[in-house]
């Protein structure tokens, strides 16, 4: 019976303090050495191993895994919730992950190695999941879609499509009737095919409504949005997320568009009104280079927006100002949301210039607008200043 209750109490000991119940059998004591398990670096302070990690091998460090397979940087799920495994499992105190999204503030939560991580967001929300361990941090951003429509770019839509771009804004009404029977006149064309089709035309509809002064553009640029979201390919997710942009819905333009030059735009106002450090959040949507061949027309007024932006990117200030008068010249009238964004630039420009009498004239304005994350940044600098 004594023998029994021996053992008993070596395991109880034993699951209890693993290291103690080996020192008790060590001659001196082991010096703690920490060893890289991705390279042969090797240190005995352990502070000096995790910077090493996220240094030298952040993304095989930290990262995110669904099913056992590792999650891309940027991911779209069609099922939901979404279970997402964190994974860190050469660093034992685990990591903070912070989950961001438009209908979620910023919440953050300690995880280890292995545990779970459950998102819900609603359709085609883009979620933004921050791994973050002391000053290194990693990107995630996850949408989802409800059903993906596939459609082919062919060569003959192309050109259709670049007809349009080169030469619509000199077409007159029956040009756009032609340029849709062009459009659906391509045999071998799915219903799904035909349905994009139709959206493409749509959208240059609203366009030319829009050159045109029609105040009836903004129906069918919703129109064609409401068609062209569930599409996957180039076109599409360029219209819808132009069309996202012009709504002034930045956290909805996925950070995965294959459109550096629209991605840098929307990643330029989507700033607005965080307290993060804007410099880590372009970065993060301007990974790497990706070129697709895709062309649409956009509206002026949009074009000037654009260089703009490019221009304050490259602390070329002035020439951003004049491209905003440009802007403001071909601001189509009632469109309160391009009118938004140029005072935001204007307010943007100036205040890193240091001109703040002008800067607050725009931040008035802006306090005063319709879009949330504009009047959230102006409000905070009206409130300093
Ligand atoms: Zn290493």
């Amino acid at each position: 019976m004594g023998y029994a209750k021996y053992t008993e109490d070596i395991e109880k000991i034993h699951s209890q303090n693993i290291f103690g119940t080996w020192l008790d059998f060590q001659v001196s004591p082991p010096v703690p050495h920490y060893h890289c398990p991705f390279c042969s670096f090797d240190t005995k302070v352990k502070d000096q191993l995790e910077n090493h990690l996220l240094k030298e091998h952040r993304d095989a460090a930290i990262f995110l895994e669904h099913d056992d397979r590792i999650v891309p940087d940027r991911a779209v799920f069609r099922v939901r919730p979404v279970h997402l495994k964190v994974r860190c499992p050469a660093l034992p105190n685990g990591i903070e992950v912070a989950v961001t999204s438009k209908s979620r503030p910023r919440g953050e939560k300690h995880f280890n190695d292995g545990q779970l991580l459950t998102i819900t967001p609603p359709d085609e929300e883009i979620v933004l999941l921050m791994l973050c361990i002391g000053v290194f941090r990693r990107e995630y951003a996850i949408s989802f879609k409800k059903q993906v429509f596939q459609a082919r770019l062919t060569p003959y839509l192309i050109e259709c499509v670049s007809k349009a771009n080169t030469s619509s804004t000199t077409w007159k009404w029956p040009d756009m009737g032609r340029f849709e029977l062009d459009l659906m006149k391509e045999t071998g064309l799915s219903t799904d095919e035909e349905r994009h089709r139709l959206a493409i035309y749509e959208y240059y509809v609203g366009l030319w409504l829009e050159q045109n002064q029609k105040s009836e553009y903004a129906r069918h640029l919703e129109k064609s949005f409401e068609v062209l979201r569930d599409f996957d390919d180039p076109l599409a997710l360029l219209i819808s997320s132009y069309f996202l942009y012009r709504v002034n819905s930045f956290i909805s333009i996925s950070p995965r568009l294959p459109f550096p030059r629209l991605r840098r735009v929307a990643a330029f106002f989507g700033t607005a009104g965080h307290d993060g450090d804007p410099n880590v959040m372009m970065s993060g949507c301007d990974a790497e280079q990706e070129f697709v061949l895709c062309e649409i027309a956009i509206a002026d007024c949009d074009a000037a927006i654009f260089d703009a932006v490019s221009a304050v990117l490259d602390r070329k200030e002035l020439e951003a100002l004049r491209m905003c008068d440009t802007a403001e010249q071909r601001l189509t009238p009632g469109d309160d949301q391009a009118q938004a964004r140029i005072w935001f630039l204007r307010y943007r420009i100036l205040f890193g210039l240091g001109r703040s009498v002008e800067a607050r004239f725009f931040a008035d304005r802006l306090s005063r607008c319709v879009v949330e994350s504009f009047r959230n940044e102006a409000e905070s600098f009206l409130k300093r200043n």
